[in-house]
């Protein structure tokens, strides 16, 4: 199978194979070789907090095909994991992150501003995969990033296959310095159990359940009581996928700690984020609509 075959054994087409999965291989091919061939870039989404300001950003990958255009990563992603293809996309993904925000952080550092945090995603086999702590430690060290601008963002289901390990894991991870969130809460199983015990900083409420905001009483009922377990557990909350004025006003009123969303921003190439440091975003206040914030 391909997944034991690695990372640079090409599979070849046979005649049997219907149409999909000749796609689906193709696609397999070309991924093989966009890391070398640099067509994989990130783009980055504004974080919010309830006072409007800018905290920092999740970096999000794309990989811009040349026959296909722009690929989001629903398109990949799931790729990349079954191949393990995963592994150094997403230690490209880590090290262009953290030098990306050792640039922000030194632009806001010259303004007297705040410095923004970086968001990145990692993936169950990258949690699995021995050595992954030397991985951060050597992406922090080679691009200069404060330990504490990193947050690692993983998923419930990753979590959770096998918790003994990942509470290791965690727990070297933070030992470096960064901050650790859960992505896509409530969409996984979690057992509260463990959750008390990892060492986590953040909780992001799945989009699904902001969705359905303000309408949605069960969404309402779901977001609220996420929000008193984090509170419980001490943990901060983001909500994703904030669309509307409405969703930001309410999720603000529910004591949501920040925000990210189409409302604030899209993910962004980090050229536009720079000029949206220097212009818009400049006193370091994102335009919020919906939200409350003080004069
Ligand atoms: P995620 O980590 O939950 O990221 C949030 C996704 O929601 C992003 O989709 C973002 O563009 C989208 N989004 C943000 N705000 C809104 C909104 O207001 N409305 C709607 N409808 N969508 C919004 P994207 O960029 O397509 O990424 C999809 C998923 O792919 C991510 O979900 C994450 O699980 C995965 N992914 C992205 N980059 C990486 C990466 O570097 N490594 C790994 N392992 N996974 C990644
Ligand atoms: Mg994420
Ligand atoms: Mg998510
Ligand atoms: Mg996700």
């Amino acid at each position: 199978k391909a997944k034991a075959a690695g990372r640079n054994t090409y599979r070849f087409f046979s005649p049997g194979m219907d149409a999909q999965a000749h796609a689906q291989l193709r696609l397999e091919n070309d991924l093989r070789r966009a890391l070398d061939r640099q067509e994989l870039l990130l783009h980055y989404q504004p974080q919010i907090n309830a006072q409007g300001r800018l905290t920092g950003f999740e970096a999000l990958v794309r990989w811009m095909h040349p026959q296909r255009g722009l690929v989001p990563p629903g398109d990949f992603i799931g790729l990349a994991e079954d191949t393990g293809l995963i592994l150094p996309i997403g230690e490209w993904v880590l090290r262009q992150a953290c030098l990306q925000a050792r640039i922000w952080a030194l632009h806001c550092a010259a303004r007297g501003r705040p410095p923004l945090r970086m968001a990145v995603n990692l993936s169950a086999r990258q949690l699995q995969r021995p050595g992954l702590e030397a991985v951060v430690r050597q992406a922090l060290l080679d691009s200069g990033l404060d330990a504490g601008l990193l947050e690692l963002e993983i998923t419930e289901s990753s979590v959770m296959d096998d918790p003994l390990y990942t509470l290791d894991v965690l727990k070297g991870l933070r030992q470096l310095g960064v901050q650790l969130s859960v992505d896509d809460f409530g969409t996984g199983y979690s057992s509260l159990a463990y959750l008390k015990r990892f060492p986590l900083q953040r909780l992001k409420i799945d989009r699904s359940f902001v969705d359905g905001i303000p309408h949605d009483e069960d969404d309402v009922a779901i977001v609220e009581a996420i929000i008193a377990l984090a509170r419980k557990l001490k943990l901060q909350v983001v909500a994703e996928g904030v669309e509307t004025e409405q969703q930001s006003a309410v999720l603000q009123r529910l004591g949501c700690d920040e925000l990210q969303g189409y409302a604030f921003g899209r993910p962004q190439a980090s050229g536009l984020i720079d000029r949206l440091l220097d212009t818009t975003w400049r006193d370091g206040l994102v335009s919020a609509p919906g939200l409350q914030t003080p004069a």
